[in-house]
């Protein structure tokens, strides 16, 4: 801590600030050791079609911390941003993501699943992001279009030169890319047109009130008609009621992910919602006589 000097002390921390800087320090050294006891888990949220099938799911960390129990991502993500933490937990995350894809590739009732994963500015810009991406690949021999990239408008505008550059490199593998959180950040259609930008995320700050709210409703129309003039897919995140999924079905928004359907799962779990629902939407099979 600052000392006092005379008369006029400077005091670069107050106590209070120096336990907020302890407190994060302490934070930063667990999630190092949470990533070594492998303590991080990805759930999985569905993405419903127009036909309301799930044919993808969003991918969404947890900290399974052994003494705060379930820890959510904003409670963590960003201290292991700001550390730098956030590249080697990045890089757990793509590669349990694409396990994950490899293991349902064989499963008639998982496979036609796509996921999508959540990247930091940071871990996109590292060096070493294409190659680590371009291996776990290799090694999954996974459809690489079945894994979806989501990044913000800020991750894009951090370091737009290397970070268009690893688009282009990934795009060239086949991997898609989804904006998250569209129309939060400093938007610019510019980026639309320059980058091989494959999805909209509609940000749920306005799907949430979109049925109330002039303004959402207006926005949100926009995102939906920018995003089929441009030819790429819209999602709608935060769909809470069947009233809103209403709207955006005739909106023909193509993905709707929300609690309505299903909050994030353990991946058991959402195997397990996935064959449920697959049965409730499924024909009988011309075979099914066969089976009794
Ligand atoms: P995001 O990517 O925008 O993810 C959507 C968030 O909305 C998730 O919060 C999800 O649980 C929540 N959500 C989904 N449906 C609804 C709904 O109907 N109502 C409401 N109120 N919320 C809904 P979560 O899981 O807490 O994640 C928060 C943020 O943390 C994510 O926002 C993403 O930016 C970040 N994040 C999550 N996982 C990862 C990861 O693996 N890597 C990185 N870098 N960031 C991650
Ligand atoms: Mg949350
Ligand atoms: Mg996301
Ligand atoms: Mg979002």
């Amino acid at each position: 801590r600052a000392k006092a000097t005379g008369g006029h002390a400077v005091h670069f921390y107050e106590p209070h600030m120096q336990a907020a800087i302890d407190a994060r320090v302490a934070l930063e050294s667990e999630i190092q050791i949470g990533i070594q006891r492998g303590e991080f888990e990805l759930f999985y949220q569905p993405q419903v079609d127009l036909h309301g099938a799930t044919v993808a799911a969003e991918a969404l960390l947890r900290w399974r911390h052994p003494i705060r129990g379930l820890v959510e991502p904003n409670d963590f993500i960003p201290v292991a941003e700001s550390s730098g933490l956030i590249v080697q937990l990045g890089t757990q995350v793509i590669t349990a993501a694409c396990h994950k894809l490899q293991d349902w590739a064989d499963d008639p009732e998982l496979a036609p699943i796509s996921v999508a994963v959540n990247i930091s500015a940071r871990q996109f810009r590292d060096a070493r992001f294409v190659d680590d991406i371009c291996a776990v690949l290799d090694a999954t021999a996974i459809e690489p279009a079945k894994l979806v990239l989501e990044l913000t408008e800020s991750a894009l505008l951090e370091c737009v030169e290397e970070t268009a550059e690893h688009m282009m490199e990934l795009k060239k593998r086949g991997i898609r890319f989804a904006l998250d959180d569209f129309g939060m950040g400093y938007s610019s259609l510019y980026y639309l047109k320059r980058l091989p930008i494959d999805q909209l995320k509609i940000d749920q700050r306005f799907v949430s009130d979109v049925l109330s709210d002039p303004n959402d409703l207006a926005i949100v129309r926009t995102i939906i008609a920018l995003a089929q003039c441009l030819g790429l897919r819209v999602v709608a995140e935060g769909v809470e009621t069947q009233a809103t999924s209403g709207f955006l079905l005739a909106q023909k928004c193509h993905l709707q992910q929300g609690f309505l359907f299903s909050r994030p799962l353990p991946a058991a779990a959402y195997e397990q919602f996935m064959r449920e629902r697959q049965m409730s939407l499924c024909i009988p099979r011309s075979d099914a006589a066969v089976d009794q």
